[in-house]
């Protein structure tokens, strides 16, 4: 597998904040718990976002949408 990790330090404050806090975790079944140890990796190039969960602890992985990364940032 070619996968190649990002330095998530190099994202934007505001592209830090949207991935920890936009997070699904599949053992709580519940979103936005937000994760510690976030890591951003592109493999296939699909972009995929990996940490553990604030409450259980698990390993999670959410694939990323790539256009909210590059080009125009999102509004909101
Ligand atoms: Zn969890």
């Amino acid at each position: 597998m070619n996968r190649k990790y990002l330095n998530f330090d190099e994202l934007s404050k505001e592209d830090q904040e949207f991935f920890i806090e936009d997070s699904w975790c599949d053992s709580c079944e519940a979103a936005d718990l937000g994760i510690v140890e976030p890591k951003i990796y592109i493999e296939n190039d699909e972009e995929f976002l990996e940490g553990k969960c604030k409450v259980c602890g698990e390993l999670q992985t959410t694939t990323v949408v790539i256009k909210e990364l590059k080009g125009q940032p999102p509004k909101w």
